[in-house]
């Protein structure tokens, strides 16, 4: 089979890989890309396959970096089927219509943009209607079923403890008589957060393709980050001004409402009006409501305690604009917490605008800021940022506590990788930036012990058992100083995994085979030496 990688390969959205195997086509995700323009711009590109041919897409889970592209891939002609989890698809049928809506939106400012140029009018990628439309095609599995897929094809979905209804998507593929098994990570979650359950540990696979947002970062404890939380809301009362916090409609919304609500019973931080103002994430919040098989047993137990984390007294809802406006006008006080999460759209960026300028305001970062965004821009200190065309100065107190995050940590990922029973024979990292993949790859291998490959966006892999070879490339020639570093580190990679081969294999080799193999490296050598 074939393995070739359509997104979140060198940057953390985007997430798409394409398998062709002697049966048929099938994706795991369809996702957009997210932050800069230019990232963004790559929505736009032709897909790698021919969207008529693919059969299924296995979608992880709901985040737009891992769904958003599934309406166009209706578009460009795909009649299959989506399949994932009960929870995944509600969710889906809130956010894709969402994002079709933002689409349309972008499209709508860029085309004004355009018509004062005298340029002709910008289509959004697709509209809400078009989004809604595609959900018809969605059906939903249960974790841990495992199900035939097509002629060689079996498929399983087991908790990722990302976001509600994540998962972890093992897929067996039979060719000739021999079975495959590739294990795609999906986001993985931190262990104990709140609310949902832990990541489960797979045993077996030949091929894994794990998520590395955080590879390089460890976050802070949780208790540490819970009294982080208490000390800035308390901060923000103290100075009288909101607290804005930034939060994706899923997931990361609702944790908050769980810790805030426990701050609450225990007295920690007085009862101050908490607003979650994004139509998304009171859906979101409903649909939970709706999924009691993706409880974690603590919160199984509050919620039979007759005691829910979404709902306390001081807590509103905002729907509805004119709501969300008065709020931009006369909200003191208060935690307002709205999507999306990277500030790129949304009711945030209006709560930032009336909010930025005020020395008593406090924006509080929880989730990750992908380069590119304004989220980012904010955490990194700017002093000046643009909002709906006019300069705002910052003068909010900015705060950032990565411990809430979604995703694993450094250790979380090792622990994940270490679950594996049998050493995996090859580990592709995707899903994180450049620089973390650097940082990253080492240590997968130190302490996993196979050299794992970070593959560039269109390379092709040819997978059987535990062997893998690169077939095709694809490497953006934009960047080419990035590109010659890249090629670098995997033909660094190469030789590990062959050293690592003969290492294991060297006792069974005949003199022939060494001397054979002693030749080539010889050749090899003398050709890199002339490079240098
Ligand atoms: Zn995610
Ligand atoms: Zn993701």
């Amino acid at each position: 089979m074939q393995v070739t990688f359509c997104g979140a390969a060198g940057s953390v959205t985007g997430s798409c890989f394409w398998i062709k195997t002697e049966n048929m086509e099938f994706l795991v995700d369809c996702g957009m890309f997210q932050g800069s323009k230019e990232e963004r711009e790559k929505n736009r590109r032709e897909f790698l396959f021919n969207p008529g041919n693919i059969r299924y897409v296995l979608l992880t889970h709901a985040h737009i970096d891992h769904s958003g592209l599934i309406p166009r891939l209706y578009l460009q002609g795909f009649k299959g089927e989506v399949l994932c989890t009960h929870a995944t698809k509600d969710l889906a049928g809130v956010m894709l219509p969402d994002s079709g809506h933002i689409q349309e939106m972008e499209a709508e400012w860029r085309s004004r943009k355009k018509a004062r140029l005298g340029e002709p009018p910008v289509e959004p990628l697709y509209t809400a209607a078009e989004a809604v439309q595609c959900l018809q095609h969605f059906a939903s599995v249960g974790y841990g079923e495992i199900f035939e897929l097509g002629p060689g094809v079996r498929v399983r979905f087991s908790d990722a403890g990302h976001i509600f209804g994540s998962a972890i998507i093992e897929v067996w593929v039979e060719e000739k008589g021999e079975t495959t098994k590739l294990v795609f990570s999906g986001d993985l979650g931190q262990a104990n957060q709140p609310i949902i359950r832990n990541p489960q540990l797979i045993e077996n696979a030949d091929v894994v393709f794990i998520e590395s947002t955080y590879g390089a970062r460890k976050h802070e404890n949780k208790e540490d980050r819970v009294e982080r939380l208490r000390e800035i809301i308390i901060e923000s009362v103290a100075s009288g001004g909101n607290l804005i916090i930034p939060s994706f409609a899923v997931g990361r919304t609702q944790d908050l409402l769980y810790h805030i609500n426990l701050l609450l019973k225990e007295g920690k931080i007085p009862a101050l009006p908490v607003y979650i103002d994004s139509p998304m994430a009171v859906s979101a919040t409903e649909i939970f409501r709706n999924h009691n098989e993706c409880f974690d047993w603590e919160t199984v137990q509050l919620l039979r305690a007759g005691d829910s984390p979404f709902e306390f007294p001081t807590l509103h809802y905002v729907r509805q604009v004119e709501e969300s406006r008065a709020l931009n006008e006369n909200a003191r006080g208060s935690i307002i917490i709205s999507a999306s999460g990277m500030c790129e759209a949304g009711r945030i960026l209006h709560h930032l605008k009336h909010n930025l300028w005020r020395p008593e305001s406090h924006v509080l970062f929880v989730g990750y800021q992908a380069a590119g965004t304004l989220g980012r821009r904010l955490l990194e200190g700017a002093k000046v940022v643009k909002l709906f065309g006019e300069e705002i100065r910052v003068q909010a107190k900015i705060h950032n506590i990565d411990g809430f995050s979604a995703h694993a940590d450094q250790d979380g990922l090792l622990q994940w990788l270490k679950g594996f029973t049998k050493r995996p024979g090859q580990i592709y990292l995707v899903h994180g930036e450049e620089e973390t993949m650097e940082e990253w790859a080492p240590i997968v291998q130190r302490e996993i012990g196979i050299a794992p490959v970070v593959p560039a966006w269109g390379d092709s892999y040819e997978l059987r058992g535990y062997h893998a070879t690169l077939v095709q490339t694809m490497q953006e020639t934009t960047d080419q100083k990035r590109a010659l570093l890249r090629m670098l580190k995997n033909v660094e990679f190469d030789y590990l995994n062959l050293k690592n081969y003969v290492h294991q294999q060297i006792d069974q080799m005949d003199d022939a085979a060494i001397e054979k193999l002693a030749k080539q490296l010889r050749d090899l050598q003398a050709k890199i030496r002339k490079v240098g």
